[in-house]
């Protein structure tokens, strides 16, 4: 048998499946937020989001609806806490949502990740943690951290070179502030959580005039905004990684939701802080 031969009677490797390939699920259980809803925590491996970089990705999300089924009738509740006025349910410009998850990337990313959720391979948080050794996590690439019990997260990080995540409940799980960045709504909000030991991630709202809120002390603009001039991605930056992180300083970004930009038409949002 020539090498030509042998080369085209080579067996070829069976492919796996996507959802073998693109991620799994460390977590199946109730929600923490409601007590009563089955939800599971998936971590995908890769992502396309240009604003992320090069980070795995953990996803909560309801395992008895679709996801977006979930964000348009409220049911998302189970997820994303009743508080956060990001909720496309608590918008009050339809089909404008605040979140960024109800269009766009994270939401085709839901309904795919929903779609193949029966047949991700369930793995064990630290089989996950093994499998993200020198990678970044980006925690709540969809929904709240809070929703899961909280020991679930120091696991996933164990290994990694480092992590970015959110909360807008902290007060569900206080220990979460050593990982995770506090969600603040205003800057009132934001001097609150502060002045209880937190870091916050703050959305600077704009007038009627296309003005921002102004940057408050010991905040810094997120480099990967528009105003801060797109200088780096999460994963370069990696600033948002609660008090157990090297840094101090809290972070702000300016509104650069749909609704914000349906209420000031052509008024371009400032692109400095
Ligand atoms: S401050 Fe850094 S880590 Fe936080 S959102 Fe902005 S770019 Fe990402």
């Amino acid at each position: 048998m020539d090498r030509m031969e042998a080369k085209a009677k080579k067996p070829k490797k069976p492919k796996k499946p996507e959802e073998l390939r693109s991620g799994a699920v460390v977590w199946e259980g109730i929600s923490k937020l409601d007590g009563r809803t089955p939800i599971a925590v998936v971590v995908t491996w890769y992502t396309r989001n240009h604003g992320t970089g090069d980070m795995a990705q953990a996803w909560m999300l309801r395992t008895d609806m679709h996801p977006l089924d979930a964000i348009y009738t409220g049911a998302d509740r189970a997820v994303c806490p009743e508080s956060c006025p990001m909720r496309p349910s608590a918008s009050n410009v339809k089909g404008r949502a605040q979140c960024y998850a109800a269009t766009g990337l994270t939401a085709r990313s839901l309904g795919g990740i929903f779609k193949v959720l029966d047949r991700y391979p369930r793995l064990s948080p630290e089989m996950v943690a093994d499998r993200l050794v020198g990678r970044r996590l980006r925690i709540g690439a969809y929904a709240d951290p809070a929703a899961v019990p909280p020991d679930l997260w120091p696991v996933l990080i164990s290994k990694t070179r480092g992590h970015t995540g959110y909360t807008h409940k902290i007060d569900l799980a206080p220990s979460l502030g050593k990982i995770l960045m506090v969600s603040a709504d205003s800057a009132e909000q934001a001097l609150a959580f502060q002045a209880r030991g937190y870091r916050t991630y703050r959305t600077r709202h704009v007038d009627a005039n296309g003005v921002p809120e102004p940057l408050l002390r010991g905040e810094i603009v997120c480099p990967k905004t528009p105003e801060g001039g797109h200088r780096k991605t999460c994963a370069d930056c990696l600033l948002c990684d609660g008090t157990l992180g090297r840094s101090k300083v809290s972070i702000a970004a300016i509104d650069h939701s749909g609704s914000a930009r349906m209420r000031l038409g052509n008024r371009l949002l400032p692109m400095v802080a």
